[in-house]
């Protein structure tokens, strides 16, 4: 299929398009991401109209079963709904714990919506390295609310907070934060922040909880704004589902009006910007012979604290930038002193 033909597709809404082209993002064959490059400019003037929403939480704390609840009542209302999950702990499989369960099985066979698990690629902090392009070719196709999942135990979710427009942090009743894996740092990334699973002889639990975390919030937020509502939630009987919708809704509202929401996501592409390049030159000086060859030496000398880490570095980035065929240059033209 051409270019022209594929962006045409991806635009009318077919959802086997979207999913080649993300497939096609995520690849690292040179040619695919030279082709991947063509289509992300092609639909760029496309995107930029939905409401990106974030959602993290521990395992278990009820992301996938609260996003498909969620899901299903906004496309019921008409929206077109696409749901992105990253889930970092995947890394070392290099496939995709989520993708092996069924997940999310309604809302993915509701065509107005598009469930799409990524395997995670070990880097940016364990969020899948193309998850900000997927949710713009999920907006050039179209939909109106783009949500995308991750598990909040490490540096994925700042990674997440940092491409969406609202982050909301889903928490448990009756485990402490530590026992929660969430970090202080996860906490002052939250938009909205709502206690799930408020149902049966855990609703008065969960409410407690939401007051404890009121309290937490407010000596955070202490002369810095507002500080995040917390709400309480089942996913499993519906009830304040709507409520946390509807406190997500008001700031994307407001954050619109206000023009905050333009501004955010203009700094938010420049830093894009500074991670792919971050990004590229990794993956570049890994795929460098020469400096694949001196490596392994470099860091034995680094283990046996005969070269400083950061001469190290400095000696490996003067190799790559020799170029290609330096190999050979190696040796002679060290400029670490060997002891
Ligand atoms: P995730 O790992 O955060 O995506 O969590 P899941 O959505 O897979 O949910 C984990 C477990 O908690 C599942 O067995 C769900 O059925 C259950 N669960 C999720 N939400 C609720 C809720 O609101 N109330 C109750 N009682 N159970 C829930």
């Amino acid at each position: 299929m051409t270019d022209r033909h594929h962006v045409e597709a991806l635009r009318s809404g077919d959802r086997s398009a979207l999913a080649r082209a993300i497939t096609l993002i995520e690849s690292r064959r040179p040619d695919h991401e030279a082709a991947a490059r063509v289509l992300l400019t092609a639909v760029l003037p496309h995107t930029g109209k939905a409401d990106r929403i974030g959602v993290s939480g521990v395992p278990g704390a009820g992301k996938s079963t609260f996003i498909e609840v969620l899901g299903l009542r906004l496309t019921a209302s008409g929206r077109r709904v696409a749901v992105l999950t990253v889930d970092p702990t995947s890394g070392v499989s290099g496939g995709s714990i989520l993708g092996d369960k069924t997940r999310m099985e309604r809302l993915a066979n509701d065509p107005r919506a598009f469930v799409r698990p990524s395997p995670s690629g070990g880097t940016l902090g364990g969020v899948a390295r193309r998850t900000r392009e997927a949710m713009l070719l999920c907006e050039a196709a179209g939909y109106d609310i783009v949500i995308v999942e991750t598990v909040g135990i490490g540096q994925s979710e700042t990674v997440v907070a940092d491409m969406v427009d609202v982050f909301l942090l889903l928490m448990l009743a009756g485990a402490g934060d530590e026992l929660q894996g969430i970090k202080r740092g996860v906490l002052e990334l939250a938009d909205v922040v709502a206690v799930n699973k408020a149902d049966g002889d855990n609703r008065e639990r969960a409410a407690a909880a939401a007051a404890e975390l009121r309290g937490a919030l407010r000596v955070l937020a202490a002369g810095d704004g507002a500080p995040p509502p917390v709400l309480t939630c089942s996913a499993v009987t519906g009830e304040g589902i709507d409520g946390v919708w509807a406190e997500i809704a008001r700031i994307a509202e407001a954050d619109t009006a206000s023009g905050a929401r333009d501004q955010r996501r203009a700094d938010q592409s420049v830093r894009w910007l500074w991670r792919a390049l971050d990004d590229l030159l990794v993956s570049e000086l890994h795929s460098d012979p020469a400096v694949t060859e001196r490596l392994e030496r470099l860091e034995a000398d680094v283990r046996a604290k005969r070269v400083p880490a950061t001469t190290a570095a400095a000696e490996l980035l003067r190799i790559f930038r020799l170029g290609p065929d330096s190999s050979h240059l190696n040796e002679s033209a060290s400029s670490i002193p060997t002891e």
